[in-house]
């Protein structure tokens, strides 16, 4: 099953159709972006607590209260109709925020701006590798995002793709939550990326108070969520040879899916365990679970906006 994007009025006109493939259960959840780095930001802090991550928890939590201010202070009013970029994606089959349908702007160099400056005096690293990234010219930031979005991390500085990535995640969650879109399923096995900005997910998550069967992707990049099956795994589709590991008790909030038929991993996110659990901040914080996934033999599929390549 591969996920599509739609323009919302097609669907609805569509309904009685789509329905008989997953119930009412939506298959798509677009940011809201009022709430979204709110949330993070308190889930960052109540984590941060006893970690042995706290500084650098720490100094996360931070970004995205910085993120939560550009929101309000600068937000993205798209100089696109964006529900072209729907009809069009409908005609080419890629994804409407993806660069092939959605060529990068310099808009999203005001929010790393942003955040740069106010992120300096950390520590004597972060302030460096900032200075070096503040020198740099706009068309030499543009390309390391470029390279970023193509998924070519090793062509950017690790300490650059934290803040650009950041500022990126910024003005793409923004986009994302203003897309008149909806999706409806299509037959493919295609649904390890994004449909919407074509990234890769950071972890999948099974909500609370939703039908304890559906869990979505989440997107590291533009933070919208996706229906997948679950005890499938999302890299190759296989089903036969999936477990998972945690790293207490049976019912622990957070696991990590892996699968041996490709040996990849990926967390999932149980919020009927932790109602409070904010996929990209519990992830981030269970980095333990990672070193011992990894130890077993298992390479990560999922991408943390904090935890770049
Ligand atoms: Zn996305
Ligand atoms: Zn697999």
């Amino acid at each position: 099953m591969t996920i599509r994007i739609v323009p919302k009025e097609q669907l609805e006109s569509n309904y009685a159709q789509k329905t008989s493939v997953v119930g009412h259960t939506p298959l798509l959840f677009l940011p809201h972006i009022k709430s979204l780095y709110i949330t993070r930001t308190s889930r960052l802090k109540q984590l941060g607590k006893d970690s042995p991550l706290a500084d650098y928890i720490a100094f996360c939590t931070q970004i995205s209260e910085l993120q939560n201010e550009l929101v309000k202070s600068m937000p993205v009013k798209p100089s696109t109709d964006l529900r072209d970029l729907i009809v069009n994606v409908q005609k080419q089959g890629c994804a409407p925020l993806s660069l092939t349908n959605f060529p990068l702007n310099t808009l999203w160099q005001s929010y790393l701006d942003y955040l740069i400056e106010r992120l300096l005096g950390h520590n004597k690293q972060i302030d460096q590798a900032i200075v070096e990234l503040k020198a740099k010219t706009m068309q030499e930031k543009q390309d390391l995002a470029t390279h970023l979005l193509n998924g070519e991390f090793d062509q950017v500085p690790k300490t650059d793709s934290l803040f650009i990535w950041s500022a990126l995640s910024c003005y793409y969650a923004q986009l994302a939550a203003q897309l008149p879109a909806t999706a409806e399923a299509d037959l493919g096995e295609t649904r390890q990326f994004c449909p919407i900005c074509h990234s890769h997910p950071t972890a999948s998550i099974v909500h609370l108070g939703g039908q304890a069967s559906f869990r979505y992707l989440h997107c590291s990049l533009c933070e919208s969520e996706w229906y997948v099956p679950r005890v499938k795994c999302t890299n190759c589709e296989e089903s036969s040879g999936v477990h998972y590991y945690s790293l207490d008790k049976e019912l622990a909030a957070i696991k990590t899916e892996c699968c041996d038929n490709c040996q990849s991993y990926l967390k999932i996110g149980y919020q009927d365990q932790d109602p409070e659990l904010e996929i990209i901040a519990d992830d981030l914080a269970s980095l333990l679970l990672d070193e011992e996934t990894e130890k077993a033999g298992f390479a990560k599929t999922g991408l943390n906006p904090f935890l770049l390549p």
